[in-house]
C-alpha cells in the first residue's frame, strides 16, 4: 500500500490526509500540539477554496456549517462609500465557517485510515532516497511526505532554506461574539467592510440569531487589521485601544467592539514568506516532499486566500498521486505539483501584497494620496483578486 506521512494537522494537513486515505493510501498525521484544534474564530471562503472542498469531496460537510457572506462593499471611516455591495451568485459566492466547524468537518473525512499522532514535534527533514521526517526520537519514513506545518515549517527550512518568515508589517485581532452576546443589528449593518488610514474593519454573521441551522458555533465575527505591530498589553487594554483607534467609525464598528469581551479576543502579528520557496515538490526515493498551506505560501489575510489556496493544494496533490504507483510516477506527480501550484500561489500573493501597501500607507502625504487612489485602487484590486478566485479549477 502506498504511504504517506503529512505533518501538521491544521486546516491544510487535515485536507490532504483524509483525501489521501479515502483514495487508499496509509497516511500517518503527525501533529505538534497535545490535540487537533482550531482557533475560536471563523474563516471566509471563496469560490475556488470551495470548489477545491467540493473537490476533495468534503463539500457536503461544508454546506451543513457555512453562511453566506454578505457583501455590503467598502466604506471609508467617514461613511463614504468606496466600493458598492455586489450580490454574487452560484458557484461565485464567498461563505463564512466557524474554524472549529470545519476543522470538526475536515476530521469527520479522515475516516479510520489515517493514523493520527499528536505531539509529535518534526524537527528534521529528510527528502533523499526514502523520504522521512523525525522529531529527535522517531523517524518517519514513507513514499511520500507532505509538509503541511504551518508558517514556521521545520520541513520548509530544510528543503527550501532560501524562504524566509518576515513580518507583513501589521497586526490583526479577531473575535466571534455569540448570539446572546450580541447586539441587534440591521441585517444590511452586516457585512462588508471599512477601510481607514492603516486600519481595515471586517465583520460577518455565522449562521442567524436564534437558528439552529447553519453554525453550531454561532455569533458576529469581525477582524481589525492595523499597521505596525501586535500590542505588549493584556487584551483588555488592546479592545480599549482597538475602541479608541476606531472611534467614530460607522456602524456596526463601535456597537461590535462594545460587545466584545476581553476574553474573545485573539490578536497576532501578521506574517509572510518572502520570497516564496523556490520549489513546491522535492521528488525522492519513490517519491518525494511537498509543501502545502502556509508551509508553502504563508501571506497577509487581506484576500481571506490563505486557507482557500491549502485546499486547492491538497485537492490538487490528491489528484495527481490519484493513480501514480511510488517510484517515476510518483516522483512526476511530486514534480507537477510543483509545477502547478507555484505560480499559482504566485499570483495570489502578488495581488495580496498590493492590498498590504493600501493598507499600511501612513503619513499626511502618502495618505492623501491614497485617498485619492483608493476610489480607484480597491475595485480594481478586489475585481481582480475575485476573478482569480473564481477561475481556478482542479485538475481533471
Ligand atoms: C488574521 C487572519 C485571518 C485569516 N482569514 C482567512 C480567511 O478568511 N480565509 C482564508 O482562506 N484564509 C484566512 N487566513 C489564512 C489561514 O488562516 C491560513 O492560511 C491557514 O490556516 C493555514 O493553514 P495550514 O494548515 O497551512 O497551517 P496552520 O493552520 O498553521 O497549521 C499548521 C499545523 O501544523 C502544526 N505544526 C507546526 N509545526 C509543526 C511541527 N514542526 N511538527 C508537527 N506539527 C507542526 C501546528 O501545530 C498546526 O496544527 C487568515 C489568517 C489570519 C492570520
Amino acid at each position: 500500500m502506498r504511504t504517506a506521512v503529512v505533518v501538521g494537522a491544521g486546516v491544510a494537513g487535515l485536507a490532504v490526509a483524509g483525501a489521501l486515505a479515502r483514495g487508499g493510501w496509509q497516511v500517518t498525521l503527525l501533529e505538534a500540539q497535545d490535540r487537533v484544534r482550531a482557533d475560536p474564530t471563523a474563516l471566509v471562503l471563496w469560490p475556488n477554496g470551495i470548489r477545491a472542498l467540493h473537490a476533495l469531496g468534503l463539500g457536503g460537510g461544508l454546506e451543513a456549517i457555512a453562511t453566506p457572506l454578505r457583501d455590503g462593499g467598502i466604506r471609508r471611516p467617514d461613511g463614504h462609500r468606496l466600493v458598492q455591495p455586489r450580490v454574487a451568485t452560484g458557484d461565485r459566492a464567498p461563505v463564512v465557517v466557524h474554524r472549529e466547524d470545519l476543522h470538526d468537518a475536515l476530521i469527520a473525512g479522515l475516516g479510520d485510515r489515517v493514523e493520527i499522532r499528536t505531539g509529535v514535534r518534526v524537527t528534521r527533514a529528510e527528502p533523499g532516497d526514502r523520504p522521512s521526517v523525525s522529531d529527535g526520537r522517531y523517524t518517519y519514513a514513507a513514499d511520500l511526505v507532505v509538509a503541511a506545518d504551518g508558517i514556521d515549517s521545520a520541513v520548509r527550512r530544510r528543503v527550501a532554506p532560501e524562504s524566509a518568515v518576515v513580518s507583513s508589517g501589521c497586526a490583526a485581532w479577531r473575535a466571534v461574539i455569540p448570539w446572546y452576546r450580541a447586539p441587534e443589528l440591521p441585517a444590511e449593518a452586516l457585512g462588508g467592510e471599512v477601510l481607514g488610514p492603516g486600519y481595515r474593519f471586517v465583520a460577518a454573521s455565522l449562521g442567524d440569531r436564534g437558528a439552529s441551522g447553519a453554525s453550531t458555533r454561532g455569533g458576529i465575527y469581525w477582524i481589525v487589521t492595523a499597521a505596525g505591530a501586535a500590542r505588549p498589553e493584556p487584551p483588555a487594554t488592546q479592545l480599549a485601544l482597538l475602541r479608541r483607534w476606531l472611534a467614530g467609525w460607522p456602524a456596526p464598528v463601535g456597537e461590535l467592539l462594545a460587545a466584545t469581551d476581553p476574553g474573545d479576543l485573539l490578536q497576532q502579528d501578521v506574517r509572510e514568506l518572502r520570497p516564496l520557496p523556490r520549489s513546491y515538490g522535492f521528488p525522492g526515493g519513490d517519491g518525494g516532499v511537498v509543501l502545502m498551506g502556509d508551509a508553502a505560501h504563508a501571506m497577509p489575510h487581506h484576500l481571506g486566500q490563505g486557507a482557500c489556496l491549502a485546499f486547492e493544494d491538497a485537492a490538487t496533490l490528491s489528484a495527481l498521486v490519484a493513480a501514480a504507483r511510488p517510484g517515476e510516477q510518483l516522483r512526476a506527480a511530486v514534480e507537477s505539483y510543483s509545477r502547478l501550484r507555484l505560480p499559482r500561489a504566485t499570483t495570489v500573493v502578488r495581488q495580496t501584497r498590493r492590498m498590504s501597501a493600501v493598507l499600511r500607507a501612513r503619513g499626511r502625504l502618502a495618505l492623501r494620496a491614497r485617498d485619492a487612489a483608493l476610489g480607484a485602487i480597491t475595485p480594481r484590486l478586489l475585481g481582480n483578486a475575485a476573478s482569480t478566485a473564481a477561475d481556478w479549477r482542479p485538475p481533471a
